[in-house]
């Protein structure tokens, strides 16, 4: 597949291979860009923030509903590529190209829905006889990067509101998994003017941060692990900046918890996209009385999953994005053996799949459970009473999501106030997430917030009319 740069879908001679993490079969190649071609992209956008910004909203409105349109008639087909380039069971897969569909439908309606607000000026001093108003106006450009795990929804969930509030846009998706981005490119660039969506693929150190440093750009909105998003942070010097970074979610089983149903969302939340998930449970931390039956439950369960290949809707567990991800995984694994924890299931890797994996006795202080372990681990962290849990739960430099299983209301909303994450789920695992619901996280997870109404609001800037009555 091809860049797309200023309506064009331009090649390149230097290209980058997109493998199926599966079977390693190429799929498709994708051209490395180059600074010139961040250049252009960007040159593209930056004229053409002029003209999409005199668009009507019911203009923009009705194109992004059209792209949703789109969409849903090639969910299929998108479903099999998400699955194809990331190894995404194709279940899961289906249920990302549904979201996406969701995500564009509600920039659609929130495109109408961009108010500014009357001001009393007359409360301050020197106010009285004037009026004022204010207006939401595009920021311009918006510069979005993107990882691999959700290729087509997390680079949606920024092109659809930066489309919505009219601003143009330059992305630039995971070189490991870009073709979903560009198959939806030609979507959204048969119903916008060339120029108001960019997409340059290549790898991130040099496309990333050419985005990053180009003064023509506005907002860096950015999805990834915590060192990138660090380094960003550093080098895009006055820009806005939403950074959605990684995780590290507890969920917690009280003793008054129903226990079956804590299992069962901890197999949805741990296992999702074989555990390649920022907001995947990675830290279980039960309450010793209920330990036992928990994990006897939990092991019970665990062993029903099936691994294989992700085009298969029996598929459960699929590979890691990659060998490297899967060794990874193993040196976690077999480092928090050596610090005392237990292997109760799993813990071999073979190629790039890694078995679901089940350890007991984890402590907070081990690597598996301070670090954001990519994939199918469930560690077990056993504590006595709401107090420790809470306390273990904070422990971490992460703070996405978070969860916690008790019948008592009291727990609950202990839960809710005390636990330093970007939302706490109340019996759901972290894994819950609806487009339309503020999302981000705390401490080392990010800053800002996406969720299309607060992606929306973030991508305008407030103006201010001043109008003199006497
Ligand atoms: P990553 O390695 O940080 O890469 C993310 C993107 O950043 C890729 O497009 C990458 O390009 C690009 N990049 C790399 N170096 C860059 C630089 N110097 N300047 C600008 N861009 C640069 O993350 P990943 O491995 O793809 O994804 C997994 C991580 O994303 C996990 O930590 C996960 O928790 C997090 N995540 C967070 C959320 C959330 O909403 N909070 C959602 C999903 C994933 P290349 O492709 O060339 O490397």
């Amino acid at each position: 597949m091809k860049m797309l740069i200023n309506g064009n879908f331009v090649d390149s001679k230097e290209k980058i291979d997109v493998v199926n993490p599966f079977n390693q079969d190429l799929i498709d190649q994708v051209p490395a860009g180059t600074p010139e071609d961040v250049k252009k992209a960007i040159n593209s956008a930056y004229v053409m923030k002029n003209e999409l910004k005199n668009f009507s909203a019911r203009k923009i409105s009705e194109a992004l509903y059209a792209c949703a349109v789109d969409l849903s008639d090639d969910l299929e087909e998108f479903a099999i590529l998400i699955s194809m380039e990331t190894g995404k069971p194709i279940n899961a897969a289906r249920d990302e190209v549904k979201r996406s569909i969701d995500t564009i439908k509600l920039s659609s309606e929130e495109s109408k829905r961009i108010y500014g607000e009357t001001v009393p000026i007359d409360a301050g001093i020197g106010g009285k006889g004037f009026m004022a108003f204010t207006l939401k106006i595009p920021l311009g450009v918006l510069g979005a990067i993107t990882p691999f795990n959700y290729p087509l929804n997390l680079a949606i969930h920024k092109i659809a509101p930066a489309l919505a509030a009219k601003n143009t846009v330059v992305l630039k998706p995971s070189a490991t998994a870009p073709l979903t981005a560009l198959k939806m490119a030609e979507i959204i660039n048969s119903h916008f003017p060339d120029g108001a969506l960019n997409v340059v693929t290549g790898r991130g150190s040099i496309i990333g941060d050419e985005l990053v440093k180009s003064e023509k750009i506005d907002k860096i909105s950015f999805t990834g692990s915590v060192e990138t998003g660090r380094m960003i942070s550093q080098r895009a010097v006055m820009k806005k900046i939403t950074l959605e970074l990684g995780g590290n979610d507890p969920l917690i089983v009280l003793e008054d918890a129903d226990i079956e149903k804590a299992v069962e969302a901890t197999i949805r939340g741990s296992y999702l996209y074989t555990g390649q998930v920022c907001i995947a449970v990675k830290r279980l931390i039960v309450d010793d009385p209920v330990a036992d039956d928990f994990v006897e439950m939990l092991l019970k369960e665990t062993r029903k999953l099936k691994m294989g290949d992700p085009l298969s809707t029996k598929t459960d567990i699929g590979p890691l994005i990659n060998e490297n991800a899967a060794k990874v995984v193993e040196r976690i694994v077999s480092n928090s053996l050596k610090d005392g924890a237990e292997l109760l299931l799993g813990g071999t890797r073979n190629g790039n799949f890694f078995e679901p994996t089940v350890l007991d006795q984890v402590t907070s202080n081990m690597k598996v459970v301070q670090d954001e372990t990519f994939g199918p681990i469930s560690p077990i962290i056993r504590v006595n009473g709401i107090d420790e849990a809470i306390n273990v739960a904070n422990d971490t430099r992460y703070g996405l999501q978070a969860s916690i299983f008790t019948e008592n209301i009291r727990h609950a909303l202990k839960a809710v106030q005390e636990i330093e994450a970007g939302s706490v789920m109340v019996n759901k695992q972290s894994t819950f997430r609806t487009d339309n619901m503020p999302f981000g996280g705390f401490k080392m997870s990010g800053m800002g917030k996406e969720g299309v109404k607060y992606a929306v609001e973030d991508m305008t800037r407030t103006k201010l009319a001043v109008l003199n009555t006497r």
